[in-house]
């Protein structure tokens, strides 16, 4: 644990603050709510992450995850989840970041009674501008998906703020490790990570058009129940336009994803592109015609998306072992079952698995 004490403030989290409810739990982490003690009693975020589940490689990963956040709390971009500190104790680490208190984008979004293609475009625009943030300091997330996109409020003039969150594996995964960490949620990885040839910054352009998909149909453009026969589609940048919900959208957004979804990623678009695409800085009417059938749609996939992260991950990885870094992950992902950690993300779907959204 050398790298990580020198590297974390050794200052007890708990008598700065009164920790609250849990928000959330990741692979490695359990986040938490902050209260200061003292000035305006202030609420943050804490990611409390136990070292004694931590490996040498795990330790790297959280330092870079820390550097980079440390990086990005500099630009104090209105998109990006700023770092307050980090600090440890005994046998804890505590990463302190501005709280998001609205929610996870999609969860946000089949709650909202009235949706059209102009609230795609102010959520799209928030996140698009967060990773050319990031990509401008040579940050690569590598892990865009849903569940680390987040609102800043539920109530108030930050309500629609969406900020990116999670640089756990931004820079630091090989291949198969990315792969095998993706596995929760496949759909949103690009051809070329799961090729095994190396990545770069356009892997998450091709998340972005991903998410930019399901923004505006609420289904995904992959969709397999079977891995590989998902892997394979996503390589052959197999999908479509499907009727009768993307009738109803307009040609210039489809121009959009056909841009982003590229297998070959040196003529994928960047994120300047997207940001000065003609859908992107359309100056519409307020009113818009709603997407019909996206609610629908978007509530199956998300309670859907849901399950799946909970049950799906772990026959996905033992389909995909090829080396130590993807049997580590599944160890993990094994080690949280038995814990109980999945049924948990189970019991949060709320119906029972529904039909497939399928394109
Ligand atoms: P991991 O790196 O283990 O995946 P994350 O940073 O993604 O951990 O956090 C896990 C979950 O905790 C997120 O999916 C989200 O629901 C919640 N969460 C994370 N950061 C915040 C935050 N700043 N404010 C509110 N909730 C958060
Ligand atoms: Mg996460």
């Amino acid at each position: 644990m050398g790298l990580l004490s020198a590297f974390f403030r050794r200052d007890p989290l708990l008598t700065h603050y009164k920790i609250g409810r849990r928000l959330g739990k990741g692979t490695f982490a359990t986040v938490k709510e902050a209260t200061e003690k003292t000035g305006d009693k202030k609420k943050w975020a804490v990611k409390i992450i136990d070292k004694r589940v931590l490996a040498p490689e795990d330790e790297q990963a959280l330092t870079k995850e820390v550097e980079i956040m440390k990086q990005l709390a500099e630009l104090q971009h209105p998109n990006i989840v700023f770092l307050k500190e980090v600090c440890q104790s005994e046998g804890t680490f505590y990463i302190v970041q501005e709280l998001c208190a609205g929610g996870e984008l999609f969860d946000r979004i089949v709650e909202k009674e009235k949706y059209n293609e102009k609230d795609a475009r102010v959520a799209m625009k928030q996140i698009v501008s967060a990773v050319d943030a990031c990509h401008d300091l040579r940050i690569v997330h590598r892990d865009l998906k849903p569940e680390n996109l987040l609102y800043q409020a539920k109530t108030g003039e930050h309500r629609d703020v969406i900020k990116l969150a999670d640089f756990g594996l931004a820079n630091m995964l090989k291949a198969d490790e990315a792969l095998a960490t993706a596995c929760g949620t496949p759909g949103y990885v690009a051809p070329e990570v799961i090729a095994q040839v190396g990545y770069d910054k356009e892997v998450d352009i091709w998340s972005l058009g991903v998410i930019m998909y399901i923004l505006l149909c609420g289904f995904p453009p992959f969709y397999s129940e079977n891995n590989p026969q998902l892997f394979r589609m996503i390589q052959r940048c197999q999908y479509t336009f499907t009727r009768p919900y993307w009738d109803q959208v307009s040609d210039e957004a489809k121009d959009l994803i056909r841009s982003m979804l590229v297998v070959d990623p040196k003529k994928r678009a960047t994120c300047k592109q997207i940001l000065e695409d003609p859908w992107m800085t359309v100056d519409e009417p307020q009113k818009k015609p709603e997407l019909e059938g996206f609610q629908k749609n978007m509530k199956i996939y998300n309670a859907k998306r849901k399950f799946k992260a909970g049950v799906m991950a772990l026959a996905a990885i033992s389909a995909m072992q090829r080396g130590a870094a993807a049997t580590k992950a599944a160890n993990k992902l094994k080690e949280r079952v038995s814990k109980g950690d999945v049924e948990e993300v189970v019991q949060d779907a709320a119906a029972p698995a529904p039909a497939a959204a399928e394109g």
